[in-house]
């Protein structure tokens, strides 16, 4: 696709990439919230988009992205919801890559940034630890420097699909001197690095997509280092900024209340005043996320980006989701579990599923506390 598609009227636009997402999108992968493309599924998508044009919406031109408007960006997410997408993670894409074009060196970026776009690299994100989630400045995974390399020893936690990915960008400790957030330097590595081992975890939903990373005696070559040496947290942080915008939109929460008034018309609860009422009020909530949504999107579309609402918004977004994935469990109950927890005829979903996938919402890019201190700090004029 040559043409750019920044000239295209928005309606033209939308059409064209409504157009193409029934043309192509595989119907088995239509299963909002519950279905998240990972490993080879993920690989399949980005190639797909790749290859007919649409990958890497908000990256710029020179580095093979769209550099689409965010205007246009929203509306390509906008149709993937209409179209009951699956959800992809793209830490590569949408995490590091913007972390590469501003802060990588020519090689990092001509190494890493095409076969990100052809879905050959995936990547994992290791920042957590046992005890550096919140506070990760604390985090104690250790690299020296070693002739040409550095040598890594410690572990990660929480690292969302590290047993499919290719490779991970990881923060370790290059100084233990200094104030802990200017000791910290941010490294790529490939995951079959020798010493580098992957433990799955299994979560509530008996899924293993969170894993924890060790790090025995890892060789990262020096050439891997992204940004200055102890600079890794202005780098960390301009990433994090980026992942909390996605985090507070209103798609999960929107999904999750159709599945909830399909259900209640399904099990003739319509005419029952204590579940429409429950019904009502969230349908608000999910109504004044979406209003919020659309303001702060005007704003970013002008360039103002405030942190304090982008934190409003992903505890608003998270938790409207867990509400909603409870009244789904309170209506599954009506009927005290006589019927399937299910819906859907040809291929049922398990609701209870909805549920456990909410959980964790509130604590991932940023939990709801830390969110919250950071808007109460706003407010009150500090910092
Ligand atoms: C599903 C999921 C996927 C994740 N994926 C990744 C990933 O891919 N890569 C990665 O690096 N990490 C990942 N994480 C980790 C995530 O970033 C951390 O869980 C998060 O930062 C919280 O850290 P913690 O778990 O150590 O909890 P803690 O920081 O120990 O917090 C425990 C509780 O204390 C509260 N708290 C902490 N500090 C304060 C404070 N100052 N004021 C008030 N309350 C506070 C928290 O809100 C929380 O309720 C993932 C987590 C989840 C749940």
């Amino acid at each position: 696709m040559t043409q750019d598609l920044n000239l295209l009227s928005n309606d033209a636009f939308r059409a064209r990439w409504r157009g193409w997402l029934e043309q192509n999108y595989p119907a088995e992968w239509r299963i909002p919230i519950i279905r998240r493309l990972a490993g080879d599924e993920e690989r399949r998508w980005h190639r797909m988009t790749y290859e007919a044009g649409w990958r890497a919406p908000a990256w710029p031109k020179q580095y093979g992205g769209l550099g689409l408007s965010l205007e246009k960006q929203l509306i390509l997410n906008e149709e993937m919801e209409r179209h009951r997408c699956a959800r992809v993670l793209d830490s590569g894409g949408v995490l590091l890559a913007p972390v590469l074009m501003k802060y990588g060196t020519d090689a990092q970026r001509s190494r890493y940034l095409p076969a990100i776009l052809r879905g050959e690299d995936l990547w994992c994100q290791g920042y957590s630890e046992p005890n550096a989630g919140s506070d990760l400045a604390s985090l104690r995974t250790s690299a020296v420097r070693d002739g040409e390399a550095f040598l890594v020893n410690g572990q990660k936690i929480w690292t969302t699909l590290a047993g499919c990915a290719d490779r991970i960008f990881v923060l370790v400790r290059t100084n233990k001197e200094v104030k802990k957030q200017a000791g910290i330097s941010f490294l790529l590595a490939d995951m079959d690095t020798p010493g580098l081992t992957v433990r799955p975890i299994l979560n509530l939903a008996d899924e293993d997509e969170l894993c924890e990373v060790f790090f025995e005696n890892v060789r990262i070559p020096a050439e891997n280092l992204v940004g200055a040496l102890d600079q890794g947290w202005t780098v960390a942080k301009a990433l994090l900024g980026d992942e909390r915008i996605s985090n507070g939109a209103p798609t999960l929460p929107r999904q999750a209340f159709e599945v909830l008034e399909q259900l209640i018309e399904t099990r003739g609860l319509a005419e029952d005043a204590g579940v429409t009422d429950r019904a009502a009020s969230l349908f608000c909530d999910v109504h004044d996320l979406a209003a919020l949504h659309s303001q702060v999107a005007d704003a970013a579309i002008r360039g103002e980006v405030d942190n304090a609402v982008l934190g409003m918004m992903k505890v608003l977004a998270t938790e409207a989701f867990q509400d909603i994935s409870e009244e789904i469990l309170n209506v599954i109950d009506e009927d005290a579990g006589l019927q399937s927890p299910t819906i859907g005829a040809e291929s049922p979903l398990d609701l209870r599923k909805i549920y456990m996938i909410a959980r964790p919402s509130t604590i991932y890019a940023g939990a709801s506390e830390v969110q919250r201190n950071i808007v109460s700090n706003a407010l009150m004029g500090k910092s």
